[in-house]
């Protein structure tokens, strides 16, 4: 097995190819912190009472990340800490498309929000260009040599996402993983995941990029929360893409724990149509007599 199957990344020994062989320089961490009531998952940190988690002859496991092969006290963490072993690339970015003029002023704020591995969010409606926002952040990230990588809860938009950004940077090799997949791992520059493939990486990323901040299963999900923290570098950025922010983002953007870029308008520059609230409590007896009204005298109108 060549080193770089674990750059950046926390496997257990099954997760590891056949022909495997530990060098000296492969850390091995244990999986679970046994406390004499509970454990903790250190893959996910969730933290169960010692009878829940139990398995024969004093072993544990954790319920939580089970989908993604079980960690239990039996088995071994194997990490090789990230050293961006990346060829040079000049210039990476091949998209030749054109940005609105707020477009361009979002695309200049995310570029400076990677270059100093800020923590931010990109509030944008659906629809206003947010993956071509990114495009320019990314290339300068990918010249700089970082690891960079774009997660989502949902497979559906990793999917989506890959042949575009294959597309934008077609000399860039670009790694797909999710669930579903049958394919090997490839060490590369540039990931596109799901969310819950973060589980298996390690400070691996310079910087971290999650669309549909929002959406299930992220939002609100205490175990991706930590999964996100945990795969990047304790010197990393993380940004986040939604149309429709939660309380808890906007509280910290607040608290400017969090950055914000805003982007209330659609790719062809329109607002979007603001909602009015008005009160019709007799709109039931307003359409009845406009219906009558219209059977019995709108349709002479008409010819
Ligand atoms: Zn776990």
């Amino acid at each position: 097995m060549t080193a770089e199957y674990l750059y950046g990344r926390r496997l257990l020994a099954q997760e590891l190819p056949d022909e495997f062989e530990p060098t000296q320089e492969v850390q091995v961490s244990s999986t679970m912190e046994v406390k004499p009531n509970s454990v903790r998952c250190t893959r996910c940190n969730y933290t169960s009472s010692i009878v829940a988690a139990a398995l024969p002859n004093k072993q544990y496991y954790c319920s939580q990340c089970i989908m993604l092969g079980r960690v239990s006290t039996l088995t071994k963490f194997y990490h090789l800490p990230e050293p961006n072993q990346f060829d040079s690339v000049a210039n990476p970015l091949t998209w030749r498309g054109q940005l609105s003029k707020l477009q361009r002023q979002c695309s200049v704020e995310v570029c400076q929000c990677l270059l100093h591995h800020k923590q931010h969010l990109l509030w944008a409606v659906t629809g206003a260009g947010k993956t071509e926002m990114l495009f320019a952040a990314i290339s300068q990230a990918l010249i700089r040599g970082e690891r960079i990588a774009i997660a989502s809860p949902r497979v559906d938009v990793c999917l989506e996402l890959y042949p575009r950004l294959q597309q934008a940077f077609k000399g860039i090799d670009i790694c797909l993983l999710h669930g579903r997949q049958e394919e090997r791992y490839e060490y590369r520059q540039l990931t596109i995941c799901t969310t819950h493939q973060l589980l298996r990486f390690f400070h691996a990323f310079d910087n971290l990029i999650i669309d549909e901040v929002d959406a299930f299963p992220y939002a609100a999900n205490q175990q991706l929360y930590f999964a996100t923290k945990q795969a990047v570098k304790p010197t990393g950025g993380c940004l986040y893409l939604t149309a429709t922010p939660d309380n808890k983002l906007l509280q910290q953007v607040k608290q400017k724990k969090l950055g914000i870029s805003y982007l209330p308008l659609r790719y062809h520059g329109h607002l979007l149509p603001e909602i009015k609230v008005k009160l019709t409590p007799t709109w039931r007896q307003q359409l009845k007599k406009k219906v009558a009204n219209f059977i019995n005298y709108g349709h002479k109108k008409t010819y």
